[in-house]
């Protein structure tokens, strides 16, 4: 029994402390065919796609790959191309033409972070004009780039980094809610006076479109395809390992816990050891992205986070967002208060989408983030499916809950007739911006994978020296307790 218990004890701390031993890998060998799935980080062998074929997840439904029907490269091009004029032509129009008692001001799409900027508001005016302005632009002149690189026989050494930053700068570019940002400022101003909607409304809508189509019609998992896996690669200890190459059709299937898949470029590669989730790895052969088997420090970011934005949420809800002064009314707008001003308007479907979006939105993203992190720290297999799903659909929802500042943002801009109307910005909004921010930040750095890790459906894991083992052991040192290892992991 003694020696039962002092193999595991031995075994257990061999494990936990298996970083220092990844001065031993000699090699990694990369698998073709196998993919990890994002949503549950379940392994899977992967058939080669049909155009218009979508692979799922064989245990949570998470879409693994999916091959377009239209031309990987000219397609998006010609889309990148219309973005490209429309954004240039709605940056030079106008956005709208208010008329009050015969005055005029037009505006254009950038005079709303301008004014915010102006009134003091600088932090909801540069988050405004970055995610209107700048991240659009970058985004479009991005996939130019992307899109000659793949073009080339021989795909530069920076299209990979390219690659990685587009798809962490695409959920910035928010054209979509300021369309509807802009639709619900429109039927405010309505009430007040006459509105002339400009050119530039129609082409934003256009490049909402646009924008979409060819972000749709982009094969990122192609483009990878495409890019040459490097025969040496840099461990995270500066060691240089040879890298193999083999297809999952020709081995056997490796244990799950060797397997580690590249978060950017989606590479899977099998070490001769268990990969740890707590520390990285090293360099992907094919996308010089530092690989982590799961996001580093997940739990207590998404917690931190979480709980910046519950700060923020009182206040965002307490204040109001703007204040409007007209001639024989007006005053301050919480969020609330401007839902149910568009309902007793008769404009009901545009008073829930607002109530949805700005209130329902950012509540149900803190609710269930926290549900999932504390199901993740208690290790409960509870509603895994169901977890997994809901992650994905506050993944994307998120960022609609901008469009209450971006309406304030067009707001501030349009209205400003000194005594006749007026319109400036409050507190609350900057503390609501916060919110979505913060929210946004909280799902993006939260690992799904780390819900089934810890329920124990990923298999077993080099850092998995759970309190059973230790105490099992314990009894081996009880002449000196202290002489006992402490678990590491
Ligand atoms: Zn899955
Ligand atoms: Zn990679």
């Amino acid at each position: 029994m003694s020696e039962t218990i002092s193999g595991r004890t031995s075994r257990m701390i061999r494990r936990a402390r298996w970083p220092r031993r990844a001065a031993d890998l000699r090699h990694v060998r990369t698998i073709s065919g196998l993919v990890e799935c994002r949503g549950c980080g379940l392994f899977q062998c992967m058939p080669s796609l049909q155009a218009g074929q979508l692979a799922e997840c064989a245990r949570c439904g998470q879409t693994l790959e999916w091959r377009r029907r239209t031309s990987p490269l000219q397609t998006p091009l010609a889309f990148c191309i219309s973005s490209c004029a429309l954004y240039l032509a709605a940056l030079l129009s106008s956005l709208m033409t208010l008329n009050v008692y015969g005055r005029e001001r037009t505006v254009s799409l950038v005079t709303g972070p301008m004014e915010l900027l102006h009134e003091g508001w600088g932090e909801a005016g540069v988050l405004v004009g970055l995610v209107t302005i700048a991240a659009p632009a970058v985004v479009i002149g991005m996939m130019f780039a992307i899109l000659y690189a793949a073009s080339r026989r021989q795909m530069p050494d920076w299209a990979p980094h390219l690659l990685i930053w587009y798809e962490k700068l695409r959920p910035w570019s928010m054209i979509e809610v300021y369309v509807l940002g802009i639709f619900v400022a429109y039927t405010k101003l309505t009430d007040l006076a006459h509105v002339d909607v400009g050119p530039a409304v129609y082409l934003i809508s256009a490049l909402m479109l646009t924008m979409a189509a060819s972000d749709s019609t982009l094969d990122t998992e192609r483009i990878w395809r495409h890019r040459r896996v490097d025969s040496v690669t840099r461990m995270e200890n500066g060691r240089r390992v040879e890298v193999d190459h083999c297809r999952i059709e020709d081995i056997p299937m490796p244990p799950a816990d060797h397997l580690v898949a590249c978060p950017a470029c989606g590479l899977v590669g099998e070490l001769s050891l268990p990969v740890s989730n707590l520390c990285c790895v090293g360099v992907c052969p094919r996308c010089d992205h530092r690989v982590w088997r799961r996001s580093p420090e997940t739990l207590a970011r998404t917690t931190a986070f979480l709980i910046s934005a519950i700060t923020f949420y009182f206040p965002a809800n307490l204040y109001p967002v703007m204040t409007f002064f007209k001639i024989g009314g007006g005053g301050g707008h919480t969020i609330i208060e401007g839902a149910i001003e568009l309902w007793q308007d008769g404009m009901i479907p545009l008073s829930l989408l607002v109530f949805f979006a700005s209130i329902v939105v950012p509540m149900l993203k803190i609710i269930s983030l926290s549900w999932m992190v504390g199901c993740t720290w208690r290790g409960t297999s509870f509603a895994l499916v169901q977890r997994t799903r809901l992650f994905r659909i506050v993944d994307i929802i998120g960022r609609w809950s901008m469009i209450d500042v971006f309406m304030v943002s067009i707001l501030v801009a349009v209205v400003r007739f000194n005594s006749l109307a007026n319109v400036t910005a409050n507190a609350g909004m900057v503390s609501f911006a916060a919110v979505v921010v913060l929210t946004l930040f909280a799902a993006w750095s939260f690992d799904p994978r780390v819900m089934w890790d810890a329920a124990g459906l990923n298999g077993p894991s080099p850092d998995d020296v759970g309190p059973a083992a230790v105490s099992a052991a314990r009894p081996r040192h009880a002449a000196g307790p202290d002489s006992m290892e402490p678990r590491q992991a």
